[in-house]
Formats: C-alpha cells, sequence, structure tokens
C-alpha cells in the first residue's frame, strides 16, 4: 500500500493541475474567500460550526505573510458581517514564522485584535515538530493580549502530555488531533494503536484540568472510544466538540453526533494554494493518496 500510495502521490505531483484538480477539489472549499464563506453558509445551516483556513505554509517573504495577515483580518469581518458560526485556523508559517518568530508573533498579534474586536476566536494549527517549540512560544507571547485562543496537540507526539501539564488550566483550549507530518521515532509514537491510544490520554488529561478539547479525528472507532468515554464519565458538552476536515465522508456520524447535542465544527480550507499545498501534503504523508482514492472510489 505504501509503494501505491507513493506512486500515486509521484503522478499527482507531475501533472498539469487539470489532472490533479479532482484529486483535490472535494476537500478544498474553492480558490476565493466567498468560495469559503459560501460553504459556512450551507454548514452552518446544517448545524455545523466550522473554522476556516488559507491554504499555504512556510511563507518566506514579509510582504507575502503580512498580506495572508491582512487576508485573516478581512475574513474576520465578514464572519461577522454574515453572523457566521466561524472561527479561524492559522499556521504559523504562512504569516512568517520561516521569516522569524518576531514576525510570526508581530501577524499572529494583528490576527488576535481583529478576533478580539470582532469577539471571535483564533485557532493556531501546529506544524512539524520542527516548528513546535515555536508554535508553543507564539501562543504564550499572544495570549495575554487576548485570551480567545488556543493552539492544536498532536497525539504522535511523545511530548504532548507534558505540553499540556505545562499550559492545561480551564483557560485553555486546544484541539487535540493525530498529527499530519512524517515525525521520526525519535520524537513520535508510529504506531497508530499508540497515537490513538496517547490522544484518549491527551482528551481525559484536558477534561481532568476542565480545559476544553476539540476532538479532530475521522477516525471512527477513536470516535466510539471518545463517545463512550464522554458518556460512561458524564463529560459535560461545555469541555469538547468533534471536528472534521472539509470534504472527508463520515457516512451520517456527524448528523448522529449533533443530534446526541454534540458540536460538530467542520475545518474550511480554501484559496488560490491548493495544488502546492496538497501536493506537499502528499509528499509528507503518502498514506493521504489511498485515503483520497478510497474516498473517491467509496462515493
Ligand atoms: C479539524 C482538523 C484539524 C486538524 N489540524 C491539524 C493540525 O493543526 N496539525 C496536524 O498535524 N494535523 C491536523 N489535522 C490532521 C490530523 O492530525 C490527522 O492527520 C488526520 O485527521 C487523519 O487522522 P484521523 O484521526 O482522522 O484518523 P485516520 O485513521 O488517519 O483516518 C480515518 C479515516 O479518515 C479519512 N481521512 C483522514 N484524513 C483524510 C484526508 N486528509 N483526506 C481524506 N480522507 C481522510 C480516511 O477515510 C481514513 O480512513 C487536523 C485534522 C482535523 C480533522
Amino acid at each position: 500500500m505504501s509503494f501505491f500510495n507513493s506512486f500515486i502521490t509521484f503522478t499527482i505531483s507531475n501533472l498539469p493541475k487539470g489532472f490533479a484538480k479532482p484529486f483535490a477539489k472535494p476537500y478544498v472549499a474553492g480558490v476565493t474567500m466567498d468560495d469559503a464563506l459560501s460553504h459556512v453558509h450551507r454548514l452552518n445551516n446544517n448545524g455545523f460550526d466550522a473554522t476556516v483556513d488559507i491554504l499555504g505554509e512556510h511563507v518566506s517573504n514579509v510582504d507575502e505573510a503580512r498580506n495572508i495577515t491582512a487576508q485573516y483580518c478581512q475574513l474576520y469581518q465578514r464572519i461577522a458581517e454574515e453572523s457566521l458560526e466561524c472561527t479561524i485556523s492559522v499556521k504559523p508559517t504562512h504569516i512568517g514564522l520561516n521569516i522569524s518568530l518576531s514576525e510570526a508573533v508581530f501577524n499572529m498579534t494583528a490576527i488576535l485584535e481583529k478576533a478580539q474586536e470582532f469577539g471571535n476566536f483564533l485557532r493556531i494549527d501546529m506544524e512539524n515538530s520542527a516548528f513546535t517549540n515555536q508554535t508553543f512560544e507564539i501562543f504564550e507571547q499572544c495570549k495575554p493580549i487576548y485570551e480567545n485562543m488556543g493552539v492544536a496537540i498532536q497525539s504522535y507526539l511523545f511530548r504532548s502530555q507534558e505540553d499540556i501539564e505545562r499550559l492545561a488550566d480551564s483557560n485553555f483550549n486546544s484541539r487535540i488531533c493525530k498529527g499530519i507530518y512524517r515525525e521520526s521515532s525519535s520524537v513520535a509514537f508510529q504506531d497508530r494503536e499508540d497515537i490513538k491510544n496517547n490522544f484518549l490520554i491527551l482528551a481525559k488529561s484536558m477534561a481532568e484540568r476542565n480545559a476544553f478539547s476539540g476532538y479532530a479525528t475521522h477516525d471512527q472507532d477513536l470516535i466510539d472510544k471518545l463517545l463512550h468515554w464522554i458518556e460512561t464519565e458524564n463529560i459535560s458538552p461545555d469541555l469538547f466538540e468533534f471536528q472534521v476536515l472539509f470534504g472527508v465522508p463520515m457516512e451520517g456520524r456527524l448528523e448522529a453526533l449533533l443530534e446526541k447535542g454534540y458540536k460538530v465544527r467542520v475545518y474550511v480550507p480554501y484559496g488560490p494554494d491548493w495544488f502546492d499545498y496538497s501536493v506537499r501534503r502528499l509528499k509528507e504523508n503518502p498514506d493521504i493518496a489511498g485515503y483520497v482514492l478510497w474516498n473517491m472510489f467509496k462515493k
């Protein structure tokens, strides 16, 4: 399977954009802000909350980082004007972390001030482990400015439990996800069951500290395990929500979660950088090619 996924990844990245579009299209909410927000309207009408992300990362030019920052600021304004149930998710390297920590903090502060102006929330996505320390540094520098912000935590990293112990109190808000990048065995669990077990450990650890978690997963077995724990331990719905990526087929599971009264948030990525972004993702983790193909055949 691994060779097959690597082959698909190599093929897609060497095809003209037009051929690759069918692979990316179900998972990208369009190229423009209007495209993305029209999906958010539809999601909200169906009972889902959303978080919007502009596709892109590893920006190495200050003007570009500031331009992306301005677009995030505008997004907060549009979300408020259109009364959407929608937050924003930002990748630190998209707003300058590759340039310097201070550039990323400067831009994150500008975005956070807009979040404050409109009473919204800001989520910092977590990128590969080379950026983990600096991402927490940005979080810790920015949080005193406006506390309605949170950061993602990856259950494949050995360090994540310690990060929770260091940061989590009733004011801490995290998205727990497995982690999407290829990481070495010196820093991360490699076995899928270990990653899943650690996800549950982190979820419990967050709840014990009265800290809010977004459970970001499509793994049905993990969702079953989370629900079993939530229902047997009577975990307050104020302490969690479920989160999924736009376009991943969930076969009625999300509607069932809504019917139980749980909040479900959909991560809605958009932007002109969809091709480069999708190819980078595939190269980093060729297993995604297998998911995409499998989901296309299921449809
Ligand atoms: C809302 C949200 C935010 C995220 N934010 C981050 C982040 O900040 N940092 C980070 O490192 N990772 C992030 N991720 C990705 C996450 O870490 C996992 O890599 C990803 O969700 C796959 O793990 P899984 O728990 O869904 O389980 P898996 O067992 O890997 O997947 C379960 C099933 O979901 C489907 N599936 C999963 N991923 C995809 C995909 N990309 N395309 C199509 N189908 C798919 C497949 O059918 C698969 O069989 C986020 C995920 C979500 C849902």
